[in-house]
C-alpha cells in the first residue's frame, strides 16, 4: 500500500458544534492545496485528516512540504499503511522506518487501537512490534521514558498504520473561518509577518500597497508582489490591490509641514485601505506596526492613523522585538525578501524631524488644508489589482 500523510487537528477539534464546520473548510482547503500534487482521496475521521495519494506519481513529498503551511493542523506524519495483521505491521515497520531506526540509538513503540475488532491490545501490540524491531536492529536499546524516536503503530478502521515521529503543523485556524482582512503590505520586514500571523487565525487577506511612481521603483513593487506570492502557500489565493500613492504624497508635501508628513500620509493609507475593505468587504485592518521602533509608531502617532480609520487595526506585532518579528520572518520564508534593499513610499520624502508626540487635533487641522475625498477618489480610481493563485 503507497506511503499517505496524516494530518492532526488542532483546536478545530474543539469547538464544539462549530465543529463540522470547521473540518469542511480545513478539507475545502486542503484539498484545493493538493490539486498541485496529484490526485488525492482526502477524508476526515476520528481527529485526523487522511491524504491518500490514488496514483504512483502523486508528489508525496511535495504535498508533505505543502501540509505543513496549512493553518488548522498541529501535527503532519507521513505513515505506511498495510494489513491488519501483527506479522503484516513488523514487516512494514522494518522496511519502513529503516533509515530513522539506523540513525537513533534507543526508541520505543506506541500503539493505539480503534478497531476494537483487532485480536491484541495496545500494550501487546508494542510489545510484539517493539521485539521484532530489537532483534532486527541490535545496535537499538528500548527506553520507554526518553526514546530518541517513537514508533508508532495505529490499527485503524481501514488498515493498520505506521510512522514515526510527526512535525508540527501551522497550528491555527483554517483560512475562511475568520472573515477577511485587508492587510497593508509594505516591502518589509514586519508587515508580511504581520499577515501571516493574522491569517494563522483563520483570516483570509486582502492584500494593499501603496507605491509612488516615479519616486518608487517597478522593482519595489515587484518585491510586494514576491513576498505576497512567499505568503500565498500559506495564506492562499492573495488579491494585492496597487494604491498609486504620488498624487497624495505630492499633495501632502507641498500643503502640509514636513514634520506631520509621514502622521498625515499615513492617515490617507487607512482611508484608502478602508475603502478596499468596503470593495472586498473585509471587516478589519492590518498593519506591522511595532511600538516605539520608528517616529511613527509611537502611541500618539497610532492614535492619530487610527482616527482616520473606520475599521479596527490589527497590529499582531505591536509588543514584539526585532529578533522575534525576524525569527518568524525567517521561518515563513520572507526574510530574504524583505531584506533586500528597494525604497518604499513611506522613506521617499520622511521628515527630517518628524512629530513623535501629536495632537489628533492639530494633525486633522493641518490636513484640512487637502481636498481629502478627491484624493482619495482618484486614488482609488487608479488602483489596479493582482491576483496571486496558490502554486502560480
Ligand atoms: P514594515 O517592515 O512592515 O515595512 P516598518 O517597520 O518599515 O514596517 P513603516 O514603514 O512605518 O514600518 O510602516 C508601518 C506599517 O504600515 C507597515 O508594517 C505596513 O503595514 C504599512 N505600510 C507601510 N508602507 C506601506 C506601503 N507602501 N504599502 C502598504 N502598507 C504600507
Ligand atoms: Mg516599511
Amino acid at each position: 500500500m503507497q506511503e499517505l500523510i496524516l494530518l492532526k487537528l488542532g483546536e478545530v477539534v474543539l469547538k464544539g458544534l462549530n465543529r463540522h464546520t470547521f473540518e469542511d473548510k480545513l478539507l475545502a482547503n486542503i484539498r484545493r492545496r493538493m490539486k498541485n500534487y496529484g490526485s488525492f482521496n482526502i477524508y476526515s475521521k476520528q481527529s485526523t485528516i487522511y491524504v491518500e495519494p490514488l496514483q504512483e506519481d502523486c508528489d508525496i513529498d511535495g504535498a508533505y512540504d505543502a501540509c505543513q503551511k496549512i493553518f488548522g493542523v498541529v501535527a503532519v506524519v507521513r505513515a505506511r499503511p498495510c494489513e491488519k495483521d501483527l506479522e503484516a505491521v513488523i514487516a512494514t515497520a522494518k522496511v519502513y522506518l529503516k533509515d530513522t531506526l539506523e540513525a537513533v540509538r534507543s526508541f520505543k513503540v506506541e500503539s493505539k487501537r480503534s478497531d476494537k475488532n483487532f485480536p491484541y491490545g495496545s500494550i501487546e501490540i508494542s510489545r510484539h512490534v517493539g521485539g521484532a524491531l530489537h532483534d532486527a536492529y541490535p545496535h537499538l536499546t528500548v527506553d520507554v521514558h526518553r526514546p530518541e524516536v517513537t514508533v508508532m503503530v495505529e490499527i485503524r478502521e481501514k488498515a493498520a498504520y505506521v510512522h514515526g515521529p510527526a512535525v508540527p503543523g501551522a497550528g491555527g485556524l483554517p483560512i475562511g473561518m475568520g472573515g477577511t482582512a485587508v492587510s497593508l503590505l509594505s516591502g518589509g520586514i514586519d508587515s508580511p509577518v504581520a499577515s501571516w500571523m493574522v491569517a494563522k487565525r483563520g483570516v483570509q487577506l486582502e492584500m494593499v500597497h501603496f507605491y509612488s511612481p516615479p519616486y518608487t521603483s517597478p522593482q519595489a513593487l515587484e518585491k510586494v508582489l514576491e513576498l505576497a506570492r512567499l505568503l500565498v502557500p500559506w495564506c492562499g489565493r492573495l488579491v494585492v490591490h496597487t494604491v498609486p500613492f504620488t498624487e497624495i504624497q505630492e499633495a501632502i508635501r507641498r500643503d502640509c509641514p514636513e514634520e506631520y508628513f509621514t502622521l498625515i500620509m499615513r492617515r490617507f493609507m487607512m482611508r484608502c485601505a478602508d475603502r478596499v475593505a468596503k470593495r472586498v468587504g473585509a471587516k478589519a485592518l492590518v498593519t506591522g506596526e511595532c511600538l516605539g521602533q520608528v517616529a511613527s509608531q509611537t502611541m500618539e502617532a497610532m492614535a492619530s492613523t487610527e482616527d482616520a480609520a473606520v475599521l479596527p487595526i490589527f497590529r499582531p506585532v505591536v509588543a514584539m522585538d526585532k529578533e522575534e518579528i525576524v525569527r518568524i520572518a525567517r521561518r515563513i520564508g520572507t526574510f530574504e525578501t524583505s531584506i533586500q534593499p528597494l525604497e518604499d513610499c513611506c522613506t521617499v520624502f520622511a521628515p527630517r524631524h518628524p512629530r513623535t508626540h501629536p495632537k489628533v487635533e492639530d494633525v486633522r487641522e493641518l490636513e484640512a488644508a487637502l481636498d481629502i475625498e478627491g484624493l482619495v477618489d482618484r486614488a482609488m480610481a487608479a488602483t489596479r489589482y493582482e491576483v496571486i493563485r496558490y502554486g502560480a
